[in-house]
This record gives C-alpha cells, sequence and structure tokens, in this order.
C-alpha cells in the first residue's frame, strides 16, 4: 500500500540541523538520521539555517541585492574543489501532488491551510523565503519557491521495482541559490559547478568542474546539459520562465553548422563511456594511440561544451551517486593508457592531473593521492605496467 508520512528528520544533534520531508514509507533512512513522524512545536530558539553542514570559510558569497539572488566565488576555488557541503531543508516525492497527500499527512491547521506553508514552518522561515519564485509571483509564494529552486535527488527505497518511489525533490538553502542563468561570463548551459546528493548520507556536495576565480557566479545546471540547445530552452522557460541567451545557446551565427554541432557533440559526451572501446581489447590490440585520442578528443569537447563535470550515459540528468567528476574519469582512463604502454613521461603527466584532482577533492582523498605519489617516484608498481607492449 502506498502510504507518504511526514518526518521531521535530524542530521546532526544541532537543532539547526532539521529537515521536513515527506516520504514513502519504503524510503530506506540512513541510521544516522534521526527522525520523528511527530509534527510538535518548531524548532527551539532562534531559527537558523538547518542545512549547511559547515559554514566556515565559505568558499562563496550569496549576493541578496540581485534580483536572482545569486552565489558568487569569494576566493579561487580549483577545478574539482568542494564549494560547500549541505543537507537539504525539505523533501518532497517527486511525482505526486503535496496537495493530495495533505489530509492524510496531517500537516495542515487553522495555522496553515496550505500544505507547503505547513512544512515550510517546520524549516527555518527567513532563509527559506528568501529564495526566488519565479513561478507564482507572491501568490502561495512557499508553492512558488519549492518548484523554483528544488533539485531532483533520488533516495534508496525498498522495492526497487518501483523507481518511482525513489524520486524526490529537495530544497536546500544554499545551493538553491545557484542560478543556472549566469549573468556575466554567460556560460550558462556549461556550468562551472555540478552537485552530487548521497543517498545514503543525505548529503549534498556541490563541486567546481573547472577554476572559478573570485567574483566569479557560481551555477548549476538546472537540466540535462546534454539536451540539444531547442530543448534546453524550451524545458528553461517552461519551468523557469527564461530564455536562454548564453554562449552556447547563441553559438555566433556566422559560424555556419554552430548549433548543430553544439547539440551533437553534447549528444556523443553523453553516451560517451558507454560507448567507449573496452580497455582490454585496446591493450590487446596494434593501435598505440586510437583509445588516447577518443579521450584527449572528448576532454576537449567537454571544455568547449562546459561539460567537464557530467558524465552523461544512465546518470545524465538525475547527477547523483556518481563520486567522480566526468573529466576526472578521462584522466584515471589516460593513466590506464598509459601505463599500459609502459609510457613513463606520458604516465606521471597524468598521474600529477589525477592527483590534482584528487588534492582538489579535499581530504577524503588522502590514502589516494598516497597511492598516486607511489606511482609517480616509481611508475613500474603500477598494477599495469607495459601490459600492452607484451603483446
Ligand atoms: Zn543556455
Amino acid at each position: 500500500m502506498s502510504v507518504y508520512r511526514y518526518h521531521s528528520l535530524q542530521f546532526s544533534p544541532a537543532p539547526e540541523h532539521r529537515c521536513a520531508a515527506v516520504l514513502h514509507s519504503d524510503v530506506i533512512l540512513p541510521e544516522t538520521i534521526h527522525q520523528s513522524s511527530e509534527l510538535g512545536a518548531g524548532p527551539s530558539g532562534p531559527r537558523r539555517s538547518p542545512s549547511p553542514v559547515h559554514k566556515a570559510r565559505e568558499a562563496y558569497v550569496i549576493n541578496e541585492r540581485l534580483d536572482d539572488k545569486g552565489m558568487f566565488a569569494r576566493v579561487w576555488i580549483p577545478q574539482g574543489g568542494v564549494i560547500l557541503a549541505e543537507h537539504p531543508a525539505l523533501i518532497l516525492p517527486r511525482d505526486v501532488k503535496l496537495e493530495s497527500l495533505a489530509a492524510g499527512l496531517e500537516i495542515t491547521g487553522p495555522q496553515h491551510s496550505n500544505p507547503y506553508d505547513a512544512l515550510f514552518s517546520r524549516v527555518d522561515h527567513k532563509e527559506i523565503f528568501a529564495l526566488k519564485d519565479c513561478l507564482t509571483k507572491g501568490v502561495g509564494a512557499s508553492k512558488g519557491i519549492f518548484h523554483t529552486n528544488a533539485l531532483n535527488i533520488e533516495l534508496e527505497a525498498r522495492g526497487r521495482d518501483m523507481p518511482e518511489l525513489q524520486k524526490y525533490q529537495a530544497l536546500f538553502l544554499v545551493t538553491s541559490r545557484c542560478n543556472h542563468r549566469q549573468l556575466i561570463v554567460l556560460l550558462s548551459c556549461g556550468p562551472n559547478a555540478v552537485w552530487r546528493f548521497d543517498p545514503l548520507t543525505f548529503k549534498l556536495t556541490l563541486s567546481a568542474v573547472r577554476r572559478i576565480s573570485p567574483g566569479e557566479e557560481i551555477t548549476i545546471s538546472y537540466i540535462n546539459p546534454f539536451l540539444p540547445r531547442h530543448l534546453r530552452r524550451a524545458k528553461l522557460q517552461s519551468r523557469w520562465n527564461f530564455v536562454c541567451h548564453c554562449n552556447h545557446c547563441d553559438v555566433p551565427w556566422t559560424i555556419p553548422g554552430a548549433v548543430v554541432q553544439s547539440d551533437k557533440a553534447r549528444q556523443e559526451l553523453c553516451t560517451f563511456f558507454d560507448d567507449l572501446p573496452d580497455w582490454a581489447e585496446w591493450c590487446a590490440g596494434n593501435d598505440r594511440r586510437d583509445l588516447i585520442d577518443i579521450h584527449l578528443r572528448a576532454m576537449w569537447a567537454r571544455d568547449r561544451e562546459g561539460l567537464q563535470g557530467f558524465r552523461g550515459g544512465n546518470g545524465a540528468a538525475r547527477n547523483v551517486n556518481f563520486k567522480d567528476l566526468a573529466y576526472t574519469k578521462h584522466i584515471d582512463a589516460l593513466v590506464m593508457c598509459y601505463g599500459a604502454l609502459g609510457d613513463v613521461e606520458g604516465f606521471r603527466a597524468w598521474v600529477a592531473k589525477a592527483r590534482e584532482a584528487k588534492v582538489a577533492g579535499g581530504p577524503d582523498s588522502a590514502a589516494h593521492v598516497k597511492v598516486l605519489d607511489m606511482w609517480l617516484r616509481e611508475p613500474r608498481k603500477f598494477h599495469v605496467w607495459g601490459w600492452k607492449t607484451q603483446n
């Protein structure tokens, strides 16, 4: 039976790490999350952000004065650098209307007849209402704010034959400030940041997909960036009410076929890792360069289209569960190729790039960095060193 329940999720003992969620009973919650299905009283004490995991020394600032209230880099952020990590403030099912569940959830009452208002009252009012509403122009603002800003996430659920049970939308107080539309450098459909949500910890991580300079707006893609231009524009207009005029959408008319070329490149990048020749077969073959060239060309196309962070394939639109960014997958593949060729110079060059990417990803990668350092010192210790030359 389909049962949705209200949950008040607590991500840490701190009262501000609280999230209002409407979840199906089959959703698996991480053991580290404290939860209560009771509505009870709101958070006690002064209301603060329920969401950011760490707030010290942020790499970003939020510009409240701008209409779009965007997020801007405060410092240089390296490619792969973690910009922030945060838990959601509100989670709702993606394909079920909240209004149809509201009576069963018993979340509305004399104070809040609108179920969105009732849920918003469970989290930080001030910060959540500071988010932009581009849908309802003030009427039913809480609903408009939610649907303007919510990101599509997937949760773990029992009964994997029913994927709809895993589809949710979540509002994040900080990441939801990131715009799609970049106003100054106009690279919106090739965003400089990508977010990933881990359903095991309910934590979102926002990372830079290329180096971001101080003052630059940090943007994420609101849509599947592999879509052709006409579909990207249609989706952005229908849900967020704007026509995208970024440099990827408004490719210069003086270049014949530029739109077709960009659409084709995006389509190829979307299926790149699914269509890739098998590494072991390449190892057994005679051609030295072909697999290396395939990766180098794809990296170049990713740079041109601004898709360094997006792997494509099955996870293209969902953007979830991928620990590494797309460009690091190319780097790792090139390390494998040069290692198999026993090419010391090429191998060291790509291991150094892999190391740079790992270091930018933060302290969690320390063990991996140690291994890369060892390979830099002693390439011949690489597990597949010279395999291709033996054929
Ligand atoms: Zn665009």
